[in-house]
């Protein structure tokens, strides 16, 4: 059979193709809406009217809008996000939506409808808890990252699975937007122009610039394990019981610490933008974070792990310790990316007024530096919001 030939797919077509699969019964009245934010992919959601069942259709757009122009981008990496959430699936079922259909040529996922859920970022600007997300988002990084690192993985397969993530367009936007880009003037960096004294600073502080450059290079050499690789709160879907990690179209394998760093810094993001006495729930959120990472990661350690490194005494200490120091480092760049970076987020974007948005985005920079250039010596979660009480 001849495999179709991509075309962007329009809200008919999303409701035909449904019906083609019978994935929605062909003899009813399907509505359908184009609900992405629409800079990469199109994401139609159909809906049976008469019962509410609903199904999502993710396509890749070949191209990205960037700065008012057009970025090719290659259609690959529907193939990688599809792929992701299936391998995902194996280790963590509960925590990643169900995946009905794919299509490389159409570069299309047809996935379970989230729509009863809200988008982590949105819930927690709104002042929402999300009281098990921490927990859930703990267990999801653990298992799918130790399952898929060498530690947990054959060696020959692992290889095998490498090369089928391989994902270059997709590691470039993090190359360029998060390591490269901030600390440069460069076109793609937004920021406000009140910022411009602490922007021109950070270009000429050699020593953060070194220590990035360093981070960088370990996103680009160390295959630990099969990353998210855009872990930020827009995209996790949660409310008080369920939490759901989507859209892993950035998934590669690279270093542990990177998943957890974005995870932290989201979090801290929304921390920022409360008032003081609303911000407890966001620490609380990171350390568990953490605590459910290490109880978890070592329990698959000690049940799974390839006995070459859990006979060892010492050696999971070792990993953690990386992981962490990383983590801390990674979360850092965020931090200073999303302030002044081309990709912003709405917990400081949307901070009133502007003045405290201004002042807010300072700290943030400086939390950011800390983090960087010091992430040797901060040893545990606590020791961010001791950086954060000293710094806001
Ligand atoms: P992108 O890669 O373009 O960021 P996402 O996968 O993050 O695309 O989806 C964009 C938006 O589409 C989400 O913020 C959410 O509102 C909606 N969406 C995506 N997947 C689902 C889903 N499985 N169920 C419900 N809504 C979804
Ligand atoms: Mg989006
Ligand atoms: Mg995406
Ligand atoms: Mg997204």
């Amino acid at each position: 059979k001849k495999s179709p030939i991509y075309e962007p797919l329009t809200e008919n077509g999303a409701i035909a193709l449904a019906k083609k699969l019978q994935l929605l019964p062909e003899n009813s009245q399907l509505t359908c809406n184009e609900i992405g934010d629409g800079n990469l992919n199109l994401v139609f959601r159909v809906e049976n009217p008469e019962n509410g069942e609903s199904i999502i259709i993710k396509q890749a757009l070949p191209y990205a809008k960037v700065v008012g122009e057009s970025w090719p981008l290659t259609l690959d990496r529907s193939r990688i996000e599809t792929n992701a959430l299936l391998k995902q699936a194996e280790f963590v079922p509960q925590y990643v939506p169900k995946v009905f259909y794919s299509d490389e040529s159409l570069a299309i996922t047809i996935m379970e409808d989230l729509s009863h859920l809200e988008i982590a970022r949105a819930a927690f600007i709104s002042g929402k808890d999300l009281p098990l997300l921490s927990q859930h988002v703990g267990e999801f990084l653990a298992k799918t990252l130790f399952y898929t690192s060498d530690y947990g993985m054959d060696q020959h397969y692992k290889k095998s699975l490498v090369q089928q993530f391989i994902n270059p367009d997709l590691c470039k936007i993090t190359e360029d937007l998060i390591f490269t880009d901030p600390f440069f003037n460069h076109e793609t960096n937004d920021y406000e122009p009140e910022l411009q004294d602490d922007v021109e600073q950070i270009w000429q502080d050699n020593e953060l610039k070194l220590e990035v450059a360093k981070l960088k290079q370990i996103f680009l050499t160390k295959a630990e394990a099969l990353l998210h690789g855009d872990l930020h709160t827009g995209s996790i879907f949660a409310d008080e019981q369920e939490t759901k990690i989507i859209d892993p179209e950035f998934a590669y394998f690279g270093p542990i610490g990177f998943d957890v760093g974005q995870v932290f810094a989201n979090l801290l993001f929304n921390a920022l933008s409360r008032e003081t006495n609303k911000q407890q729930i966001l620490f609380h959120h990171i350390e568990t974070t953490w605590d459910v990472f290490v109880k978890e990661f070592s329990t698959a350690w000690e049940n799974d792990g390839l006995e070459i490194y859990t006979n060892l005494d010492g050696y999971l200490d070792y990993v953690l310790e990386q992981i962490f120091e990383e983590a801390i480092g990674y979360a850092g760049c965020e931090l200073i990316r999303r302030s002044i970076g081309l990709a912003h987020v709405a917990d400081l974007d949307t901070i009133e007024p502007y003045e405290k948005k201004i002042t807010t985005k300072q700290i943030v920079l400086k939390i950011g530096r800390e983090l960087i250039v010091n992430r040797k010596t901060i040893k545990n979660t606590q020791q961010i919001r001791e950086l954060f009480n000293q710094t806001a």
